[in-house]
């Protein structure tokens, strides 16, 4: 888990453009950009994906469900694209769970 990007930028030990931090989660700049706005919202208890979620996790979940749309509202986006990715064949590359906000101009269909 030391090892964990994610983790090692809740930690502060790389650097990241945070956009909004809390008790639970932690929400920043996508270093590769592939929407003018491309944030990131990892919670601070390291999970791998959407699968390792249990009971436990309830409440974590739903607070950061209810804390994306305020991040998007106050970065001005009217419009976004919500999106985690779960396993390598759907594009996960970092294995700590994270929600793509994706905005700021026109996206491509799913
Ligand atoms: P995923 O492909 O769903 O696992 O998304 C991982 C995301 O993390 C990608 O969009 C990367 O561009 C992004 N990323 C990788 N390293 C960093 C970093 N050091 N700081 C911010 N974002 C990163
Ligand atoms: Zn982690």
């Amino acid at each position: 888990m030391d090892e964990c990007i994610f983790c090692r930028i809740k930690r502060g030990d790389l650097p990241a453009t945070v956009v909004h931090e809390d008790d639970h989660c932690l929400a920043f700049h996508d270093k590769f950009p592939r929407a003018p706005t491309h944030l990131l919202v990892i919670p601070k208890k390291h999970l791998p994906d959407l699968n390792a979620l249990g009971e436990e996790d309830k409440a974590l979940v739903s607070h950061i469900m209810l804390t994306i749309p305020s991040i998007a509202r106050k970065q001005g986006l009217e419009a976004y694209r919500m999106a985690t990715n779960i396993g390598a064949a759907a594009g996960q590359a970092v294995f700590h769970l994270h929600f793509h906000i994706l905005g700021g101009g026109p996206l491509s269909p799913l």
